[in-house]
Formats: C-alpha cells, sequence, structure tokens
C-alpha cells in the first residue's frame, strides 16, 4: 500500500468530509498530456475507482495566453486511451464569478489590495528565505482605491503589468509564498472559453484550492513542488469558510513525487518548443514522451500503467531509468502482439534445390502465451527474403546462423544448408545458394534433428513492401532537464540553440525498403505486432496498404546501454 492509500483509508475510517473521496485531475489546457501527467492520472483516478470515490477533470484554464481547445481535446482523447473516465468535466474558468467575488471580499476586509509596481520591483522587495522581504508602498491604500482599482483591472482600462491585486498577508513569513502574493493580473487576451468577458484573471494558486472547495473534492493530489503552496492552499480556504455556512468540507492537498526519466525532457513548455521549432515532428512524433507519442510508437495504455504500477508514489524524487518504461512495456506486449514475419534487412536466398514454381502454405503461429488464438497461413517458395545479418561467409565458431556447410531452420518451414554465395561486381553478398531436406518440414518425423539456429524469412513472391522507422532516444545526454539548465548557463544562450547541443543525430532511422508478411494487409486493426526476432512494431498512423510504413515500439530485449 502507499502513502496516499493510507491517508485514504484512515480519512474514510475517521469519517473525514462525511466519508466521501473526491479528486480530480486537474491539467492546464496548455500543451498535450506527456508520461508525467499518466503517473498523476493513474493517481487520481485509480485511488478513487479503487476506495469507492469519483475523479473529475478539472481544466485549470486560467491563463488565455497559453491554452487552447485544441489541447482539451487532446487530454481527454489520452486520459480515455489510458483507459479512465471522468465522472464530471469542469472548468476553473466556470469559478471566475465567485473567485472575483472573493477577491472583492478580501479587499474589503483590508486583505487584498491593488499594486502598481512592476513585477521587477515586486520581486525584488520579495526577500530571501532568510530576509524578511520590503512592503510595498501601496499596500496600505485606502480600501475604496484598490476596489475601484480592481474594477478598472477587469474593465479593460489598465494594461498588463500595469497593477496587480496582491494579498496582504506577512512580508517577513519564512514561507515565501506568503509574503503578499499576487492573486489578479491583467491579460488582454480572449480567453477560449470565457472570451473577452475577464480581463483580469486569477493566479493559480488563487484558484486551485477553491476550485477544489467550489467542487467538493476531498482529496488534491499533486506533486511535491506544491508542498510549499499547501499552507497557502488551506489559509484561503480558511478565508473563503470564514463566517460564511459553507458546511464543514474542506479539501486537503497531498503531495507524491513527479515522474522524473532518464535522457527523457518532460514539461510542457519544453515540448511545445520542440514542436514549433520543428525539433520533432509534431506532438504525437513517436520519439515525444507525450502520450500520443508514445500510442504512436506502438506502446499500450496498459503497459504504461503497468510502469506506472512498479515505479510507485512516494515523497523524494528520484530519476526513473528510461528501460523499466520499455522494459514493462515489452512484458504487456508479449502478452497482446500479433506474431508476423518481417526482413529489415533483405538479401536473397535461393534454394536450389526446391521446384521453381512450387508454393507450399505454412502455419504461422498468432501469438504462442495465446494458442487459441490460432494461426495464419504464409507461403513457402524456392526465392526468399532473408536479413543480412543471418548470414556470413567466415563465421566464428559460436554463429549459429547461415555459413557456408551450416545447417538452419527457417522457421515454421524447411532445414536448409548453406552451399555457398553470389556476389555482385562490388564484392557484396547478392544472394545465399541453399539446399532443403524435404524431410524436415516442420511438423514431420524428419523435423526433430536438432539444428542450432532458427532464422526467419520471406517468400519474395508472396511479401510487402514497406517503409519500417527505428526510434532510438532523442536525447543523447541522461538528465536532459538539467543539461539544458547548465548549457543555457555556461554558454549565456537561449533553450533552443542548447537544445540542438543535446539532440542525438540518430534518433530515427527510416528503412524504406523491408519486406512484410502479405498477412498484415488483412489486419490493419492490429494495434501491436511483434516482428520476429526483431522487436515490436506497429503500423504508423501515416501508413496505408499502398504505402505500409511501420514503427519500431521497443526491441525484444533491453538495448538501453548508456
Ligand atoms: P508541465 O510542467 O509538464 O507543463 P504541469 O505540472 O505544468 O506540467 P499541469 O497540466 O499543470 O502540468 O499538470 C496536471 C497534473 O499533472 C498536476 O497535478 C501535476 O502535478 C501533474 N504532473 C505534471 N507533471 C508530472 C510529472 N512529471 N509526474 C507526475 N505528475 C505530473
Ligand atoms: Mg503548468
Amino acid at each position: 500500500m502507499n502513502f496516499i492509500e493510507q491517508i485514504v483509508e484512515k480519512d474514510l475510517a475517521e469519517g473525514k468530509n462525511d466519508g466521501r473521496l473526491q479528486t480530480r485531475f486537474p491539467p492546464e489546457p496548455n500543451g498535450y498530456l506527456h508520461i508525467g501527467h499518466a503517473k498523476a492520472i493513474c493517481m487520481d483516478f485509480g485511488i478513487a475507482s479503487q476506495y469507492g470515490g469519483t475523479c473529475n477533470l478539472r481544466f485549470d484554464d486560467t491563463n488565455p495566453l497559453k491554452e487552447d481547445m485544441e489541447y482539451m481535446d487532446s487530454i481527454k482523447q489520452d486520459i480515455q486511451w489510458l483507459g479512465f473516465q471522468w465522472a464530471n468535466e469542469y472548468y476553473a474558468s466556470d469559478y471566475f464569478p465567485q473567485l472575483w467575488e472573493f477577491a472583492v471580499r478580501l479587499i474589503k476586509e483590508g486583505r487584498a489590495y491593488v499594486d502598481e509596481q512592476s513585477s521587477e520591483d515586486i520581486a525584488q522587495q520579495k526577500g530571501t528565505p532568510t530576509q524578511p522581504g520590503t512592503e510595498s508602498p501601496y499596500r496600505n491604500r485606502p480600501i475604496e482605491e484598490s476596489l475601484k482599482l480592481f474594477e478598472q483591472m477587469n474593465s479593460g482600462e489598465i494594461e498588463e503589468g500595469k497593477m496587480v491585486l496582491r494579498a496582504k498577508i506577512d512580508m517577513a513569513n519564512p514561507n515565501m509564498h506568503f509574503r503578499d502574493p499576487i492573486i489578479y493580473r491583467v491579460i488582454n487576451h480572449p480567453h477560449p472559453r470565457t472570451g473577452t468577458k475577464w480581463k483580469a484573471y486569477p493566479m493559480y494558486d488563487f484558484a486551485h484550492g477553491q476550485s477544489d472547495f467550489f467542487e467538493g473534492v476531498t482529496h488534491s493530489l499533486c506533486t511535491l513542488e506544491f508542498v510549499p503552496h499547501r499552507p497557502l492552499y488551506d489559509l484561503f480556504i480558511d478565508w473563503l469558510k470564514e463566517n460564511q455556512d459553507l458546511g464543514d468540507h474542506r479539501p486537503r492537498q497531498y503531495e507524491f513525487n513527479k515522474l522524473n526519466l532518464n535522457y527523457v525532457l518532460l514539461s510542457k513548455r519544453n515540448l511545445l518548443l520542440m514542436v514549433n521549432e520543428g525539433l520533432v515532428d509534431g506532438w504525437d512524433d513517436p520519439r515525444m514522451p507525450t502520450l500520443c507519442g508514445f500510442r504512436r510508437r506502438g506502446y499500450s495504455p496498459e503497459g504504461i500503467r503497468r510502469f506506472v504500477d512498479k515505479i510507485g508514489y512516494t515523497t523524494f524524487d528520484a530519476l526513473n531509468d528510461f528501460a523499466l518504461l520499455e522494459s514493462a512495456v515489452r512484458e504487456d506486449l508479449n502478452d497482446r502482439a500479433l506474431r508476423v514475419s518481417a526482413v529489415l534487412r533483405p538479401v536473397k536466398l535461393t534454394i536450389t534445390n526446391y521446384p521453381e514454381d512450387k508454393v507450399e502454405v505454412m502455419e504461422a503461429v498468432n501469438n504462442p502465451e495465446h494458442p487459441e488464438q490460432g494461426t495464419h497461413p504464409i507461403e513457402f517458395s524456392r526465392h526468399l527474403w532473408i536479413e543480412q545479418d543471418d548470414f556470413m561467409e567466415d563465421a566464428p565458431k559460436k554463429y549459429f546462423r547461415l555459413t557456408p556447410g551450416q545447417e538452419v531452420r527457417l522457421k515454421n518451414a524447411y532445414i536448409i544448408k548453406c552451399e555457398g554465395c553470389v556476389k555482385d561486381s562490388e564484392g557484396n553478398v547478392a544472394e545465399i545458394l541453399c539446399t532443403y531436406d524435404p524431410e524436415s518440414r516442420s511438423g514431420m518425423p524428419g523435423a526433430n534433428r536438432k539444428v542450432k539456429g532458427t532464422i526467419h524469412w520471406l517468400s519474395q513472391a508472396h511479401c510487402l513492401e514497406a517503409e519500417v522507422r527505428l526510434y532510438e532516444r532523442l536525447w543523447k545526454v541522461e538528465n536532459p532537464r538539467d543539461e539544458l539548465s547548465r548549457i543555457r548557463e555556461e554558454q549565456q544562450c537561449d533553450t533552443l540553440s542548447a537544445m540542438h547541443q543535446m539532440l542525438n543525430p540518430n534518433s530515427l532511422e527510416v528503412l524504406p525498403k523491408c519486406y512484410v508478411e502479405k498477412h498484415l494487409l488483412e489486419c490493419h486493426e492490429a494495434k501491436y505486432l511483434q516482428f520476429q526476432r526483431i522487436g515490436y512494431f506497429t503500423f504508423d498512423t501515416s501508413s496505408t496498404p499502398q504505402h505500409l510504413v511501420f514503427n519500431r515500439t521497443v526491441g525484444l530485449k533491453d538495448s538501453f546501454k548508456k
């Protein structure tokens, strides 16, 4: 049991909030969800369903400059893809009227004031954790003046940045968030939902806790960076409830550790930059750590959830190994993937004693983990494709694949013996010559003869051409987030040029001319494939029957070397 489950069990047992459990997932619609959000989603939705509570989706849409309907749609799609469904869909912007009322009340109570200083001045007066801040010259202005100016902040009369509303708390408090935090600012930009109705917008700290309160959230789960915000979260709810008959319910904030993965850069701000600057091919580029990127790459939602289960929830930050995510996905895909044959780097193989016109139909098992899923047919003939590296002219002792004089089994077919090869004018192997043993077909009595190697193949006349895209990690460095700040600091450069220095130039390899089984035309709806002996693959979203395109999801074994 993780520590959040313990808290929830205890709260339910003690009958807090009348024994109700209500959580929310509160994304800001300023980008697509990434794998870090998956960790929060699994917690918010998972714990609610585990203990018979409800989880709502709430868009934290309080900054119209960065937010967009496109993002809202994608967020909903990604949550559902992960396998979760919200009870209600809420928007922080629906609470703008209540938040406004509350702010006006605070001004009237002498607990908030309009500050006309620049944001630089305000920042300078903040002090440091060990030194108290300086009070604003506007701190004690008449209440009537603040009320009038706050109205103006919302009517379009005040330019952005000229005025803010601040809570009057304590400029000497050791918690910096108590040093008269800004609670409203002017943004002269239409909001995707409220249009131009508002010009003054609440800050995160003034919107989040109150939104939780208005909705009846009991457990407000978030990540560790919000620990220092919690006292302010509680204070605003205390103020909100003060002298008002709002019941004895109150939300409580609990924090768990963020997901950090090596070789991966999260944070929507960075991901947006990468998309806008063309470092990747959109939000769903299979190298992106977004949920839509992983989906396009062929990750299963169950594999991602399996990974989240493995890493768990704690109260200290860590850097998780990407290999752990890959192994969780591999375990899941092993159970789901349809097995097919594909030859990515083809070379011709001719079986010289197999009749020219003969075609046999072999049986290929769909998934050995699920024999009940049966088999599909695959044609065999004299002219085959095999992988280039399944042949070696001068092979070392332990090489169990094709080399002159050696036998191997062709998967689901015959044992063949390598007789030699034909080379082109440049000395490259152009064709491998073999003979087959007609008694050795899989399933025949002679088939039991032991040979050390088994390789896959495709019949040249019975396969399809395809493009295959192989992906490696996008970043060369183990901790791109820290490295990004280090380079920026050291070279005094912008984020983009720092990013360029960290990019792995080999993150995408396109193999334009591969071959796959014809059977794949009949299973375009199959989401998860295993190209036998190679790895897990999926149809790319751009794939058509005329131009097949596959993405490598993950290799068969851990090849994630540092
Ligand atoms: P980013 O910095 O990537 O933009 P964010 O925290 O600003 O992320 P929000 O849309 O505000 O993104 O986050 C919605 C929820 O997802 C929050 O509760 C937040 O704590 C959680 N979350 C964001 N990133 C991670 C992460 N890496 N690991 C776990 N939870 C995360
Ligand atoms: Mg954010």
